[in-house]
């Protein structure tokens, strides 16, 4: 396997929209990165850079040591010569082929000898669960038996690099959950180094040993699901990346406080305009607090009790300010509850 690394990546597409900006990341060899962003972030127009389907306006991307692509010396490798497989979003099986057929086709491009090809076909069919499916057509099979053949297919050349496109996005919810383990595992297994973009912030918790978090083109952070949930780069990472959605407030720094105007959030804070982040998680509805160190908050009044998953959350707010908070203790709507905040991990964020 191989190490990948992006440089100064840029990509326009005319007149002037600017896909990709100035992007640049080094995956390791083995190691499993997640892109995630929302629609229209540039997700699919990166990883089609490393494929070779699109060629970027400037930068370079290295296999290893080996340039597979760099502008300003006019190297690009083309596609079929880059050894990577590709997982496409609508998995892209040809209807008219057999599952054999399917996953054998990039073997035979590559002509490979036939006996090579059947026994290399059946492997991966094993290694995928899929080996009596490999007389059927696409259409006789579910959404998660083609998108096995579509990973069968990707990985039986043997790449160097797996890339896959919102590869859940055509599966049910229950489906996704199985389809995210068996991905996961698969790449532990064969150690490929892989590149799986995704709008699903669940996908890439499952299954990330690091993220790459994009937006408008632009690289927002890189970093484990856990350094990004602690120490989240801005307002955007920190609302795009944390489920319950994180509290965003607006306030004034004021030294050892931050002033929301009609509640005291008790953080160090540098003065001047501030956005205040907040997890549900980290502000709760008790009669005290549950850990040394978390601090009372005014009492405040539960305007609605919400449900996300199976974890109550309230609706809480002071004169003005509001926020959701995990209700630890039965709460009615309309009452005045105690409030308690996690303050060590309170987020601020200078306002822009
Ligand atoms: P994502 O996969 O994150 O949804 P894309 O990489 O598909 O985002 O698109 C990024 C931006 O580039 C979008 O603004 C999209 O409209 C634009 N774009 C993508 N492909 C093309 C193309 N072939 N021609 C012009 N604009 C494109
Ligand atoms: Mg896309």
């Amino acid at each position: 396997m191989v190490a990948v690394t992006v440089e100064k990546l840029e990509k326009v597409f005319p007149p002037n929209v600017y896909a990709l900006k100035d992007v640049n990341v080094s995956i390791k060899d083995g190691e499993f990165l997640v892109v995630l962003g929302p629609s229209g972030s540039g997700k699919t127009t990166f990883i089609r850079c490393i494929a070779g389907l699109e060629t970027p306006t400037r930068g370079r991307i290295l296999f290893g040591d080996v340039p597979i692509v760099d502008v300003e010396k006019g190297v690009n490798v083309p596609p079929a010569k880059r050894n990577v497989g590709m997982v496409f979003q609508n998995w892209a099986l040809y209807p008219h082929m057999k599952v054999f057929d399917n996953i054998a086709f990039p073997l035979k491009i590559k002509k490979v000898p036939k006996e090579e090809i059947k026994k290399r076909v059946k492997e991966v069919a094993e290694a995928l669960g899929i080996s009596e499916l490999l007389d059927r057509y696409p259409r006789q099979l579910s959404g998660g038996q083609q998108q096995r053949v579509a990973i069968a297919r990707a990985l039986v050349k043997e790449p160097q690099v797996l890339l896959m496109d919102e590869p859940f996005s055509n599966l049910d919810a229950r489906l996704r959950i199985s389809a995210r383990e068996f991905v996961k595992s698969l790449q532990r297994k064969l150690k490929v180094t892989t590149i799986l973009v995704t709008h699903d912030q669940h996908d890439a918790y499952a299954l990330a040993d690091r993220l790459m978090i994009i937006n408008n083109g632009v690289v927002q952070q890189i970093g484990t699901a856990d350094e990004i949930l602690n120490n989240p780069a801005n307002v955007f990472v920190a609302q795009f990346f944390g489920d319950p959605p994180i509290n965003i407030l607006e306030g004034e720094g004021r030294g050892d406080y931050v002033d929301l105007g009609d509640l005291k959030i008790p953080v160090k804070a540098p003065p001047g305009r501030l956005q205040v982040g907040i997890r549900p998680t980290d502000v709760y509805i008790a009669e005290r607090p549950m850990a040394p160190g978390d601090v009372e908050l005014q009492p405040a009044r539960v305007v609605l009790v919400e449900y996300l998953g199976f974890t109550p959350v309230a609706v809480i707010k002071w004169e003005k300010s509001e926020m959701r908070a995990i209700a630890y203790d039965k709460v009615k709507e309309g009452s005045i509850v105690k409030v308690f905040l996690r303050k060590d991990n309170v987020k601020l964020f200078k306002d822009s």
